[in-house]
């Protein structure tokens, strides 16, 4: 411990970092030992990053290429098709044995290409939600990754985060952080800088904050001691790897139907195979080689791959559109949803704030200028005024109650920290206080940090003759209960006017004006400690601001595609009722003037909140706790519920929600945790993309059902009818296969690309519990799979007719069962509207390229010697081409006529 700061303590550190009993030691002394007395330089951070490496766990169990591999094989359909295979190899057809392992190899390789695709998508996402973490480098605070941290940095936490790393605590705030992943414990634990006994366990080393926890409420700094695989949880990760994956419900839903499916399948085939034996004269390959025909058949081989890919396509498509998927079911969900809950400041509004008016106890100033720009006046009646008296006191409690910074002075000003907090620096500059240079003018003693809860911050502070003072900033009626008196004009104080300030309030608010009050509280003379309840009364008020918050543009339009969608959009603001409605009015929200305010709900009991939850659309001076009795209440109206949120207290309400949302710009790490989708960009207008999204999502999902499933049934019921006929098989083994794996699969995969249909959001959302596989769906299935039935019996029956050739009558059955799938792929892209429509037969890109590839295909399958010889097929005529075609074009009219039918139907049902 004592040679540390020899030349060669670079081995010394690190070895030390990972052993030292950091909590046993002052901080002071921890600094020391890391060589950290100062926080770090940039280069100095860059060169013990180069030593320690980055502040990573290792990735988790990201399984190697081999164990996708691996994965591909363990597949119930694969033994299937490993058993037909061998069997058919034992009895001589080598050439089918061959084929049927090459469709094997081709299903394992497309799955394992796919998974690595979908494995792509998600591992970027990770990256995009990579956690950051506030630090002080010399300089300034900067936020940076929290894996660029290294040993000797200076942290600062706050309510919400997860601690980075590893951290000997210097000042603490109220600290209480949540160690229930270390130690199990779900009650917050009381973290103060004091060194504690070497011998304490985790859970007693209150010095320490350990990373991956979480900060329940309070601020702190500390210092950073272990990283990465180092810190206690290193040691005990890999248990904590982030397992997203793309299970979601309908997915299992499918994988359940397969086996189910599988499972009868081949019971029916071992029925049929004993039964044919013995009632039917065929023998005993043919009746083989049939019943391995019907089970692959049967099996929808590519659907799980399609279904796999459409829904990492989805998440590519909400990444782009700033929504993270960080749950995969989600996805699903959010198609259902009913009702939008969202925030107002910075989700609704653009969230960039100018104090447009300050009222003191005589006066009242207009502020000019634009944005964060330091042009612009305090003026009063059109004249500028210089800040003296209490405009000056109000300018000093601006800039000091507030953590916000800016930089860049001129030209593009950018800000640090709450846009509101900056918006206040900014008036105080326009009001001629060095905002710059108050910090080391007014050093910060003590401070109650910011709570939705207590709404309003306060900060201590010491004048050059030790004099302390008390600034206050919050929701001008909270501060006003605190206040006895005002400061008057000429800074004296006088009794408070309440009826005047609230009138002034009132006034503002109804503008669409974010109202805050400041007030000072002197303290006694060498007091270094704020207490909460303390400061309740004996404040006196210095003004109140009203400040600009527009509404974004495009969450106007977001929101009434919202409701042509039929999903209700509420907002819920921690704001004034009054703020509250008028910006619900500039939006555009439908019972914009009913507000029920958090005080209301609160008289509210369940049954009652039920009743008003649905009708009212703006929800104001709520707490986090009224968010979660919201989405309890509007889910037990049926709703499905996104809800939006970005505070730690926010977590149960988002855990709650069938969709909860988070912020990632100013949202904190619970938050995030809690949460199924992170908002890139804090943008109400995402939510309504990301929904957009889901519900194209599910919709591709239901066509590639709806189309990959008809295909089985027209192919098994065909070689059934046959059997139960007891003609020849019209399609073989290895032509089904072929169908199946190629021609099916290629059509398929185009149906993951479909971009959304234009009516898209101008549907009702579909009911929660929605089952893919009922009303609609299995009608189609089973009416496109009788079409298909009468198509290939068609073709073989009029070729037989004329030729009495099997060879040439089975390539037509084949060729006629492709074109009529190329058909019903143009149906089955507008599943609810006319499919013979420009834009339908244009299809997409994508679409036409398959079908380029499909006709290929066939082409090489029935004219190339190779193939003709492998899947025993023969030359067609161009007549017997064209019939294909005319197949093909008659399903597609038939539904055509059908959609026509059913839609009818639904308009006179109404
Ligand atoms: P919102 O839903 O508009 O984001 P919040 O819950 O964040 O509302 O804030 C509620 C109220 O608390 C605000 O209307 C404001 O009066 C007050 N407030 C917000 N931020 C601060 C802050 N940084 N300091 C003091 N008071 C604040
Ligand atoms: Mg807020």
């Amino acid at each position: 411990m004592s040679e540390v700061s020899t030349p060669g303590s670079q081995r010394t550190l690190a070895g030390g970092a990972q052993s030292q009993a950091w909590h046993a030691l002052a901080a002071e002394q921890a600094r020391v030992l890391l060589e950290a007395p100062e926080p770090l330089t940039d280069e100095s951070a860059r060169a013990r990053y180069e030593r320690f490496g980055p502040n990573q766990l290792s990735e988790g169990r990201t399984s190697g290429p081999l164990a996708r591999l691996g994965r591909q094989l363990r597949n119930f359909l694969i033994y299937v098709l490993l058993t037909a295979a061998a069997i058919t190899g034992a009895l001589g057809h080598w050439v089918d044995a061959g084929v049927i392992l090459a469709v094997v190899i081709v299903q394992t390789l497309v799955g394992f290409i796919q998974e690595g695709r979908a494995e792509q998508a998600l591992s970027a996402i990770r990256h995009m939600l990579a956690p950051r973490a506030r630090i002080v480098r010399a300089g300034g605070q900067h936020q940076v990754d929290a894996g660029e941290l290294v040993p000797g940095d200076t942290v600062l936490l706050e309510a919400g985060d997860r601690v980075p790393a590893d951290l000997r605590l210097e000042k603490t705030n109220n600290l209480k952080i949540e160690e229930a992943i270390l130690t199990g414990e779900s009650e917050a634990v009381d973290k103060f800088p004091d060194p504690v006994d070497e011998q304490s366990a985790l859970g007693d080393q209150t010095g320490m904050a350990f990373s991956g926890t979480m900060v329940a409420t309070g601020t702190a700094r500390g210092v950073v001691v272990r990283t990465g695989i180092h810190t206690e949880i290193g040691r005990i990760s890999g248990l904590l790897a982030d397992t997203t994956s793309l299970k979601t419900p309908l997915l299992e839903q499918m994988d359940r139907f397969a086996r189910g499916l599988s499972l009868i399948v081949i019971a029916t085939g071992i029925l049929i195979f004993f039964g044919g034996l013995v009632f039917s004269g065929l023998e005993f390959r043919e009746l083989f080689m049939a019943v391995v025909g019907l089970t692959v058949a049967a099996i929808p081989e590519g659907l799980p791959a399609i279904l796999t890919i459409t829904l990492a396509i989805g998440v590519r498509q909400m990444a782009r559109r700033k929504a993270v998927v960080r749950r995969m079911p989600v996805i699903e969900t959010l198609g259902a949803v009913s009702v939008i809950c969202s925030d107002k400041t910075g989700t609704l509004t653009r969230n960039e704030m100018m104090v447009t008016t300050a009222v003191t106890s005589g006066e009242r100033y207009e502020i000019t200028g634009e944005g964060y720009g330091s042009d612009g006046m305090v003026c009063r009646g059109g004249k500028p005024v210089t800040g003296d008296g209490v405009l000056a006191e109000l300018a000093r409690a601006a800039a000091l109650c507030n953590d916000a910074s800016i930089i860049g002075k001129d030209g593009q000003p950018s800000i640090h920290g709450d846009p509101m907090e900056a918006a206040l620096k900014v008036f105080a500059g326009k009001a001629e206080f060095d905002h710059v240079n108050s910090a080391s003018a007014w050093p910060r003693v003590d401070e109650v940090p910011f709570d939705t809860r207590i709404r309003f911050m306060a900060t201590l502070h010491h004048d050059h003759h030790g004099h302390g003072i008390a600034y206050l900033k919050g929701a001008p009626e909270r501060i006003l209960a605190m206040c006895a008196h005002q400061v008057s004009t000429d800074g004296g104080t006088e009794p408070l006017s309440t009826e005047h300030w609230e009138r002034i309030i009132t006034e503002m608010a109804s503008e669409g004006l974010r109202v805050l009050a400041l007030a000072r509280r002197p303290m006694a003379k060498g007091s270094r400690e704020l207490v909460l309840e303390e400061l309740e009364q004996g404040a006196e008020l210095l003004g109140v601001v009203g400040l600009l918050d527009p509404p974004r543009q495009e969450a106007i339009r977001a929101i009434k595609e919202c409701h042509d969608a039929g999903i209700r959009v509420k907002m819920i603001t921690g704001d004034h009722a009054l703020t509250a409605g008028a910006i619900a009015r500039k939006l555009g929200l439908r019972n914009a003037d009913r507000v029920l305010t958090g005080k209301e709900l609160d008289d509210l009991d369940e049954d009652q909140l039920r009743s008003l939850a649905g009708e009212v659309d703006v929800f104001a001076r709520t707490s986090p706790e009224h968010k979660l009795r919201l989405v309890k209440a509007l889910q037990a109206l049926h709703g499905v519920v996104a809800m939006t949120g970005d505070g730690v207290n926010d977590a149960p309400a988002l855990k709650r929600a069938d969709v909860g949302i988070a912020m990632g710009v100013k949202g904190s790490e619970a938050a995030r945790q809690a949460s199924s989708v992170v908002l890139l960009d804090d943008n109400f207008a995402s939510i309504a993309a990301a929904v957009r999204e889901g519900r194209t999502v599910y919709t591709n999902l239901r066509k590639g059902i709806a189309f990959m499933l008809p295909i089985n049934g027209g192919e098994s019921v065909s070689l059934i009818t046959a059997l139960l006929l007891g003609l020849t098989l019209p399609i073989s083994a290895l032509q089904i296969l072929w169908v199946n794996m190629v021609s099916s699969v290629l059509l398929a995969m185009t149906l993951a690309f479909e971009p959304p249909e234009p009516g898209v959001m101008r549907q009702p959302p579909r009911p929660r519990d929605e089952s893919l596989l009922q009303g609609f769906v299995v009608w189609r299935v089973a009416f496109v799979s009788l079409l298909f039935l009468v198509g290939i019996f068609a073709a073989w029956f009029w070729v037989m007719h004329r030729h009495q050739d099997p060879v040439l009558a089975s390539t037509l059955a084949v060729n006629t069962l492709v074109a009529m799938e190329v058909f019903y792929l143009f149906a089955v892209r507008y599943l609810d509207s006319a499919s013979i429509t420009l834009r339908g037969v244009l299809g997409t890109p994508v679409v036409l390229a398959a079908i380029a590839a499909v006709v290929i295909l066939q082409l090489l399958f029935t004219y190339l010697p190779w193939f003709q010889h492998t899947f025993t097929t023969a030359a067609l005529s161009l007549e017997q081409l064209a019939f294909s075609v005319v197949a093909g074009v008659v399903v597609l009219l038939v539904l055509e006529l059908e959609t026509a039918i059913r839609n009818r139907v639904k308009a006179v049902r109404g």
